[in-house]
């Protein structure tokens, strides 16, 4: 995992007091994480607003984050934002501490060392089933023209008025053969 990426949540205070814990509003820079062929690319930072508790056998991440994610329409190809905003849950056991069984979490859990709490992967985890399965601009996007490439959202093209001249002209071409 590339460092830049990281979301990391101090821990040193709480991580030794089972019962403690504390608010944490942050923003954080994302670098563009990969979705299929599409890469998602930040406009803003994830802005984090979160409780990270120690419950006794996990640390416990919750609350929500948001943020702008730029995206190229699956249609017209135009970069569009989306505004993303989502859930955080997750639960983090100490890897460190021999007397955690983290098969009690069942696999949910997810392991750290240290000091630190790195949310990245999940926050784009959950970025990434929160996306639709068709990228659009906006629902009635018109997309590309087939022929052109024109963006028919932005202007018309004569395509369609093309063909039919076209045909109109060879038509006219037979009937002038056969006079
Ligand atoms: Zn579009
Ligand atoms: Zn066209």
């Amino acid at each position: 995992m590339v460092k830049s990426i990281m979301i990391e949540l101090d821990i040193s205070k709480i991580k030794n007091s089972p019962g403690t814990k504390y608010h944490l509003v942050k923003e954080f820079k994302m670098q563009p994480i990969q979705a299929g062929l599409e890469e998602v690319i930040f406009n803003t930072p994830v802005r984090l607003d979160v409780s990270i508790a120690n419950n006794g056998r996990s640390i416990a991440v919750a609350g929500s984050f948001e943020t702008k994610i730029k995206l190229a329409c699956g249609r017209c190809l135009e970069i569009f934002d989306m505004p993303v905003r989502e859930e955080i849950n997750e639960f983090y056991y100490n890897t460190g501490k021999q007397e955690i069984n983290p098969d009690e979490g069942g696999e949910d859990w997810i392991p750290f060392r240290g000091d630190s709490i790195d949310v990245a992967p999940e926050v784009a985890r959950t970025i990434l089933a929160s996306l639709p399965m068709k990228l659009l601009c906006r629902d009635d996007c018109r997309g590309l023209c087939q022929s052109c490439g024109k963006n028919l959202n932005v202007e018309k093209c004569d395509c369609n008025k093309d063909d039919i001249d076209i045909r109109l002209v060879k038509l006219k071409q037979l009937l002038e053969k056969d006079e």
